[in-house]
Order: structure tokens, then sequence, then C-alpha cells
């Protein structure tokens, strides 16, 4: 089965034809970043009236890059929810219209399970049961995945998620969106130990995390020290390695305590955080202590892309499930909610 995946939750349109037999046949992302940069943050009706703009340009370029004309899929997927109502909106128009044209099956995607489903898109990728660890820019989760649709929650953020506060901490110091990949490659030429910044949440049992009390702390050390104006490049690198640890260690904590709970033997990390490299390193000598096994989505599958999304649109697509005619999107809507599928 052919399936055509459409991502359009916030600022990146990606599409992706997934087939169950050859695995992933063509894909394309465009990002909106440099769009909303002047806003410092992104722009709703900015994005949706420009994933209008690129989406079907993308379609025709994946299926020609694929050799693939309509007639070869089999289905469409699209991302339902949680995002931007009017983005979501975009994407979900296009491909259930896209899918009554050409009278196959649409169905419609949860962008988080996406995320939890990309590492299983690698050679060698997880089977179920799993324990995830999801860390987007929207979320921070802690789940249980049984089966395809089946997530017990385990924690969560009570506050800002992991990329976000990542975000957050490059705009105080002046680095620009997203900050992930900028915060980490700056904390590469931090010192080690001239900062030590707090491990939230991880002096009290349980699996809920915090974030926002280290932005506050990252903003008060930036302060001691000036204000960001008065911040050499040697303070941004040692704050940036300070914040990074902060995150990693307590991630790591977390996701150690998760195993010891469930007794699990697979640890799945996904959603753009999953792509930081002292994450990977730290995480994966700490499980290997423990004989998990940690699965990561490749790098180009970490932030949202289509291929997550066509490929959870199969598995649910083959599992039988289909969505009705009508174009129905669901800006917040909590994983849990998704239910085992029918056997
Ligand atoms: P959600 O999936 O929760 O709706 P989102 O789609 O915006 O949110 P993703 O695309 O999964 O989030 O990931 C983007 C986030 O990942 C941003 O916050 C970004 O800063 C962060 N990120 C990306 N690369 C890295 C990295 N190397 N280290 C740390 N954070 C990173
Ligand atoms: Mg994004
Ligand atoms: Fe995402």
């Amino acid at each position: 089965m052919r399936v055509l995946g459409i991502e359009s939750s916030c600022d990146e349109t990606g599409v992706a034809l997934y087939d169950t037999e050859r695995g992933l046949l063509g894909q394309a992302l465009f990002s909106q970043i440099d769009m909303h940069a002047a806003y410092g943050g992104v722009v709703p009706e900015l994005a949706s009236r420009d994933h209008v703009r690129r989406l079907l340009p993308l379609v025709r370029q994946v299926l020609s890059e694929a050799g693939c004309g309509p007639e070869q899929v089999d289905g469409v997927a699209f991302t339902a929810g949680p995002g931007l109502a009017g983005a979501l909106l975009v994407g979900a128009g296009v491909g259930r219209s896209l899918a009554y044209g050409w009278g196959v099956p649409a169905v419609a995607v949860h962008h988080m399970e996406g995320h939890l489903l990309a590492p299983l898109l690698e050679e060698d990728g997880p089977a179920f049961p799993f324990v995830a660890l999801l860390v987007s820019g929207g979320h921070s989760l802690l789940l249980e995945a049984r089966a395809l649709g089946d997530y017990r929650p385990l924690g969560e953020s009570v506050d800002d998620a992991a990329g976000e506060a990542f975000d957050k901490v490059a705009k105080m110091m002046g680095l620009g969106y997203p900050g992930g990949p900028r915060v980490a490659a700056l904390a590469e030429k931090g010192q080690a130990g001239r900062f030590r910044f707090p491990r939230p949440m991880t002096d009290r049992p349980g699996l809920d995390m915090s974030f926002s009390g280290l932005k506050t702390f990252t903003l008060n050390t930036i302060n001691d020290l000036g204000g960001a104006e008065a911040l050499s490049d040697q303070d941004r690198a040692d704050i940036a390695l300070a914040f990074q640890d902060a995150v990693v260690d307590t991630l790591v904590i977390k996701c150690r305590r998760a195993m010891e709970q469930t007794g699990g033997e697979r640890l799945v990390v996904a959603g753009g955080v999953s792509a930081n490299r002292a994450l990977r390193e730290k995480l994966d000598a700490a499980m290997a202590k423990r004989g998990v096994r940690v699965f990561y989505p490749g790098l180009a599958y970490c932030t949202d892309n289509g291929a997550m999304i066509a490929y959870a649109g199969a598995l649910r697509l083959v599992a039988g499930e289909h969505s009705g005619l009508p174009i129905a999107v669901r800006p917040r809507w909590p994983l849990a909610e998704l239910a085992p599928l029918p056997a």
C-alpha cells in the first residue's frame, strides 16, 4: 500500500510517500522559519497562507520524484492535530480532498503519534511494547506504548516543553529561532563546571517534568553577568552548556525512573530535541548500564516532517481505519485519547 502523508501543524509543510513494501519513496519539506523570523515567533495566519502556497507543488514534486502517478496512491494521511487550527485545516482540507478526488481512503493522524513512530522508519526499529520520551517544541511526554494507538501516559511537563525552553534560552541570548540547534552548537564550546543549573523535579519521586524554572535561572545568570549585551562569546557558550546539561540530566533521570517503574527493555526518544547529541550520548550510556536499548529517529525525522505522518497513516490504513468525508481538525488533542485499534 502506498500512502501520501501531509504535515502542516505548525511552520513546516511536509509531504512524503510511504510504501508498506518498499519503504519511503519520496519526501519534501518546506520550512517557513525565515518568514516568521522577523516576528520573533510563528504567526498563525501567515503560516496557514504559506501552507496553501506550498502544499500542492510539494505533492507534485514528491510524486514525480517517486515516479508515481496519483493512480498509484492507495491512501492519504494528514495531520489532524494538535497544532495551529488554520495550519491544520490547510493540510486536512488538501489531504481529504485529494483522497476524495482520487477515490482512495483518507486517515487523520495525531502529530505526536507521528513523532512517536518515526524511529520505526529506521532499519531495525523497535517493536511494541516500548517506553517513549517525546520531547518537542510543544510537548514533553513520557508514555508506555503498548500497541498502535495504545498509549498510557507516565508523565509530562507541568509547564514549558523541553524544546520550548531551548528556544526561549536562545532568544534570551539573541541566538534566533529555532533555538535548540543553536544552543547545542554553542554548548560544544562551553567550559564545564563554570555554572551549575538545577535539575528540576528530580529530588522527589514521579515522572512529571518542569522546564520553566530553568529558563528563569538562565535569565538570572545572564543578568548577574550584566545582561545579554554584556555577555562574551565564552559566557554564552558556558551558559548554553550549563543549560543543556541540566535539561539532559533531567531527561536521563526521568527515563531511568520510567524504565525502572515499567521494567521495559526498549526506550524510544523522538521529537525535535531527540536530535540533540549530548542527550543521545548520555542517554545511551545510562541505558546501556540497565540493558535498555534506545531508539531514535534518523536526524532528518526528529523535527516535523511528512514521512512520519505517511508512516503512521499507513499503519492505521492497513489496520482498516478510515476518516469520514467531513474535514475536521483538533488543535488540542491529548495523545492518551487515542484508542487501541480493534483486532
Ligand atoms: P510539537 O511537535 O510538540 O507540536 P514542534 O512540532 O514545533 O512541536 P518539533 O518539530 O518536534 O516541535 O521540534 C522542534 C523543537 O526541537 C524546537 O523547540 C527546537 O528548538 C528543538 N530542537 C531541534 N533540534 C534540537 C537540538 N539539536 N537540541 C535541542 N533541541 C532541538
Ligand atoms: Mg517547526
Ligand atoms: Fe512536531
